[in-house]
């Protein structure tokens, strides 16, 4: 069987979002995710290609390109991730809060899912620039909220991100102009609750395999 030439082993793709374009209207209109993920995100993901083709870090998986990578590359790499994950945490018609595990996490370390919310909101409010808003798990299984500047994960730190707010201003500028907390307050309104608790439970079985694999 011969190798087919036009195929790039090492493009990374613009994922397809996992709704329609309109589908988180009134909250984000089609116009933001036009540009949100139709230019930006893409831009991210056509430079990081270029970036990396021809160079030792070709071949790499994205995540792993994030941790061993710097400037431009890193960059590029963090936000084609951070972006892909943060189409993920929305969705049309989402239920208000969480529920199962990620509830009584949320209780268990917050006090509240209202006094996550509320810390979160502040997070992101007072976020000093571009940069991201996330509720994490650390690698002892704590929940966390951290922000984040520029293309800046999560990942770099070993913990695993659980849900993420894009607070760079062209997240929101088309819908909201300059009113960021506009755009926070309607973020709540279009989590994806299931997403979230699914990331959990993948945090805790990377972290069961670990504690096993440091015993064997
Ligand atoms: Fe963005």
């Amino acid at each position: 069987m011969q190798c087919n030439p036009t195929v790039d082993p090492v493009a990374f793709d613009l994922p397809e979002l996992p709704y329609a374009l309109d589908a988180l209207e009134p909250y984000l209109s089609e116009e933001t995710l036009e540009y949100h993920w139709g230019k930006h995100h893409r831009g991210y993901v056509s430079r990081l290609n270029d970036l990396v083709q021809g160079s030792e870090l070709e071949g790499l998986p994205l995540e792993e390109l994030i941790k061993r990578s710097k400037g431009a590359t890193f960059n590029n790499a963090a936000q084609a991730w951070n972006h892909a994950f943060y189409w993920k945490c929305l969705a049309p018609s989402a239920r208000d809060r969480p529920h199962g595990r990620s509830a009584a996490a949320i209780d268990e370390r917050f006090g509240s899912f209202d006094a996550m919310r509320s810390l979160f909101t502040r997070t992101a409010i007072g976020k000093f620039g571009s940069g991201w808003v996330w509720l994490a798990c650390s690698a002892e299984g704590a929940l966390l909220i951290e922000a984040t500047d520029d293309a800046g994960t999560p990942l770099v730190q070993g913990h695993t991100p659980l849900l993420a707010c894009d607070v760079w201003e062209h997240a929101y500028y088309i819908d909201y102009r300059n009113d960021r907390t506009g755009y926070v307050d309607a973020f709540w309104h279009i989590v994806d609750w299931e997403f979230v608790e699914r990331n959990l439970a993948a945090a805790g079985s990377h972290r069961d395999d670990a504690i096993k694999g440091a015993r064997s």
